[in-house]
């Protein structure tokens, strides 16, 4: 089964919040996601909650060749979206594990989060988001 994931504008039409999110629990071949607020910065995010690595052979290669060009330690803490889109790749792998981690603030894991979903309010000055219909962006 091939599952998209898909990203969403969601607007504020009082005070202009924009934010790309998938507008809750989604999941693709190579992570999951959830979507969150967070409290103290105001924003929503797609926090990483689960990430697709190679079984243990593959994975310390991929350590190994990580580690010359910006050295991601073993993910102890979930990657940002966009730094989990950006390592979808893993060219040789056969065998996967899934990784799973706490829905956490990209910007700092104390901060407090909690799960949001559609019809839901605006970070920022708490109107609802209007959803855009058509996906935003397509991941896998
Ligand atoms: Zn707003
Ligand atoms: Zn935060």
């Amino acid at each position: 089964m091939v599952c998209m994931g898909r990203t969403f504008l969601f607007e504020c039409n009082r005070c202009g919040y924009r934010a790309k999110v998938s507008g809750g629990a989604d999941r693709g071949f190579h992570f999951a996601v959830q979507t969150i607020q967070c409290a103290d910065c105001k924003e929503l995010y797609d926090a990483v909650t689960d990430l697709r690595v190679p079984a243990a052979p593959a994975l310390s290669r991929w350590k190994l060749k990580a580690s010359r060009l910006d050295a991601p330690k073993t993910p102890t803490k979930p990657p940002t979206f966009q730094a989990a889109l950006n390592r979808l790749m893993f060219p040789g792998a056969k065998r996967w594990r899934w990784l799973h981690f706490k829905a956490l603030c990209p910007v700092a894991a104390q901060h407090r989060v909690t799960t949001w979903e559609p019809p839901g309010k605006c970070p920022k000055c708490g109107y609802f988001l209007e959803c855009n219909a058509v996906p935003y962006r397509r991941w896998d």
